[in-house]
């Protein structure tokens, strides 16, 4: 039986002051519950030292495919892995979108988080014209399909995957709980193809625009296993009302 994971993806917002009361509240609120904050690196201290000995991991947000060496700027799984991340999101859209994050530089993020053992949180999903033009489907396949060749079936059991539509990130839009759990039952059914055991077995969080009053008839769904949370995350009350939501 898969249990449902909700993360909080807090994109760059935050500050020392404002991630000490909600790191505070989380821990606190959610004592004894599963759940992840995924923030901005300069603050994965702050998130190791706020949370470690709590219910609730922590990660980061994205991480280089290369281990080590002359890539100004760039950050590796070994030095999450330094701050005590379990987590990490890979191919977020605003990952693929505004810094040309391709499908092949995706999967190379995940065998690299993989290989220094934290769970990539592996996002897919289409953009508007895409399922205006009914190929939804064929654009989270082909997502899938390259992490999948990459990396192998097998590796998808030690990975969440994420299903965010990009026309409902941040734009208070939601897919419909019928919209979202058909990919949702087209990404198992693809996976089950291939390895029913992993598929059954899989996370496969909701991303979009997931609020306190949608999340339940969300996760009500069967193929929904949770979700990442973006700017609802940000807000105490709304990421504790839809962690206990999934938890119900
Ligand atoms: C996200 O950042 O992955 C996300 C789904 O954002 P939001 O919940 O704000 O739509």
């Amino acid at each position: 039986m898969r249990k449902n994971l909700v993360a909080g993806n807090w994109k760059m917002n935050g500050s020392l002051v404002e991630n000490a009361a909600l790191l505070a509240g989380v821990k606190t609120a959610l004592a004894g519950m599963e759940a992840v904050v995924c923030v901005p690196f300069p603050y994965l201290a702050q998130a190791q030292s706020a949370l470690a000995g709590s219910s609730i991991a922590w990660g980061a947000q994205n991480l280089s495919e290369q281990a080590r060496g002359a890539y100004t700027g760039e950050v590796s799984a070994s030095m999450l892995l330094d701050f005590g991340c379990r987590y990490v999101i890979v191919g977020h859209s605003e990952r693929r979108s505004l810094y040309g994050e391709s499908d092949e530089m995706v999967a190379r993020k995940y065998m690299a988080a993989q290989a220094a053992g934290l769970i990539p949180i592996l996002c897919v999903g289409e953009l508007l014209d895409e399922r205006d033009s009914g190929i939804t489907e064929r654009v989270v396949a082909r997502q899938l399909d390259v992490v999948i060749a990459a990396a192998g079936v097998a590796s998808l059991a030690k990975a969440v995957v994420a299903y965010e539509p990009v026309w409902a990130i941040g734009t208070g839009k939601t897919a419909s709980p019928e919209q979202a759990q058909a990919v949702h039952a087209f990404i198992r059914g693809k996976i089950a193809a291939l390895d029913s055991e992993v598929a059954n077995g899989l996370v496969i969080q909701y991303g979009g625009s997931v609020k306190a009053s949608n999340a339940a008839e969300l996760l009500a769904q069967p193929d929904i296993d949770g979700g990442l949370i973006g700017g609802a995350s940000l807000i105490l009350e709304e990421f504790v009302a839809i962690c206990k939501a999934a938890a119900k």
